[in-house]
């Protein structure tokens, strides 16, 4: 029988069989400039630690950002939600199948799953707070507390796991994956986000911009599409100034430069009507220009805010010039979605309350408005062959190439990864074997993972079917 640890992390203890995961040991943000740290190691089998709980394994597991975040010394990255003990598992988007199963009422041994990461009270063994019983489980008020259910619970998915090749969930996270491919199936959590974010706004108007061209850009904007099927959609995939663009550029080797054009292309498959780049200035040129808009010039200010300017702008950058040029495209009354993970940003509110404009965070999923859970829609539209999420998965990496499957995420764009994913065996656990422990620094600059990244792709945009 494997102990656990308080810290949620069974550790060895002889008896069963071992799976592999990628644990992330120390706070990276106290390490300084030292680069973070995910060893692939062995750690013991996770128990299912009460009725109605499943260990997962995952056949495919994302990296998104939420992840990036959390393995960067960068001390501007906003904090990801509540703290995580360490050591943990990250990675909390996964498909995979029940491998095992503790009372489940469901949920049986070979089911394929699609996971949602949400644990509210109910699941954790609490009183259920004002936030679950209004169906909102990702606002938990008690998600910062250590489940009174044992450690197991808070190592399970709603906290990362899914690197590795066995993670716990309870049922009621779990959703049938049954006619959803794995490609498209390890896309639910972005997808629910993507819902999540487009119907943060309440819909008044037509005309909508959406900022950035990642997975969630792709997903906001093929839901937009979906939800929406006559708004007009513009998407700027980029809010920089030439002078970082330039500075960016230089950077990379030449053969490493993004392919604008495909990047385009794949926006405009998923919905777009027009993908743009530029500086703000441009883009807010272009903008008045489309809409017949009025350039108002505030004193004191090079740039100008649009009279007549859109009804909602999706910001899926999240940074201080993403917003800020968000707010300079909205028409008075107007709404700026940040779906974006912001940090701290310095900006100039004062279109914010002169021009009344709404500003509506979006960082969750769970029960939408009119009171259907996100995941209902995520497995009807992936199961649906006809939504476009096949293109998404660029990059599939087993866990021993942790370091060039991270480096690839945060490259994104520059190598043309959208989705980078890890690949679990396709055979069930192997037999206990000698624990070997791994230390690879993980470098997202250095240009032979780049290349090595480039090599690995499997599918490039303007091959995929989106
Ligand atoms: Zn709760």
């Amino acid at each position: 029988m494997p102990t656990v640890t308080p810290d949620g992390l069974t550790v060895l203890d002889g008896g069963d069989a071992p799976i592999r995961a990628l644990v992330l040991d120390a706070d990276p943000a106290r390490r300084g400039d030292a680069p973070p740290l995910v060893q692939l190691r062995d750690i013991a089998r996770p128990i299912p630690p009460a009725p109605g709980w499943a260990l997962i394994r995952p056949t495919l597991a994302g990296i998104n950002a939420r992840d990036l975040a959390l393995l960067s010394s960068d001390r501007t990255l906003p904090p990801m939600g509540a703290p995580r003990p360490l050591p943990m598992v990250p990675g909390s988007e996964v498909v995979g199948v029940v491998e095992e199963v503790n009372g489940t009422r469901w949920a049986r041994e070979g089911q394929r799953v699609l996971v949602e990461p949400n644990a509210g009270c109910m699941i954790r063994g609490f009183p259920t707070c004002a936030r679950c019983a209004a169906g909102e489980a990702e606002l938990c008020e008690n998600r910062d507390r250590p489940s009174v259910i044992g450690p197991g619970a808070d190592g399970g998915l709603a906290s990362g796991g899914g690197w590795s090749e066995g993670v716990l969930a309870h049922e009621e996270m779990l959703i049938p994956a049954d006619g959803i491919s794995d490609q498209r199936g390890v896309l639910g959590v972005s997808l629910a986000a993507a819902i999540h974010a487009v119907l943060r706004w309440n819909r008044r108007g037509d005309r909508v911009a959406v900022i950035g061209s990642g997975t969630t850009t792709r997903l906001v904007i093929a839901a937009l599409r979906r939800l929406h099927p006559d708004v007009d959609i513009t998407v700027m995939v980029d809010a920089r100034g030439p002078q970082r663009t330039g500075r960016r550029r230089r950077k990379l080797p030449a053969h490493l430069a993004v392919d604008e054009s495909s990047v385009a292309r794949a926006l405009e498959c998923l919905g777009a009507a027009r993908v743009w780049r530029g500086s703000p200035a441009q883009l807010l040129d272009r903008t008045a220009e489309l809409l017949g808009a009025r350039r108002m010039i505030v004193a004191g200010d090079d740039l100008p805010v649009l009279d007549r300017g859109l009804d909602a702008v999706i910001d899926c950058r999240g940074t201080a010039a993403s917003v800020a040029l968000g707010m300079r495209l909205l028409r008075s009354g107007a709404t700026i979605v940040v779906a974006g993970r912001a940090g701290r940003l310095e900006l100039d509110w004062s279109a914010l309350w002169s021009r009344e404009l709404t500003i509506a965070g979006s960082g969750g999923f769970g029960r939408e408005p009119a009171g259907w859970r996100t995941f209902a829609a995520v497995r009807e539209w992936l199961t649906d062959a006809s939504f476009p999420a096949d293109s998404l998965v660029t990059h599939r990496y087993q866990l021993d190439a942790f370091s060039t499957a991270i480096a690839t995420a945060a490259a994104g764009e520059a190598v043309g990864a959208v989705k980078v994913v890890f690949e679990a065996p396709s055979a069930p656990f192997r037999q206990r074997r000698l624990a070997v422990d791994t230390e690879l620094p993980v470098d997202d600059t250095a240009a032979p993972m780049l290349l090595a990244a480039t090599a690995a792709r499997v599918r490039r945009d303007d091959e995929g079917g989106g």
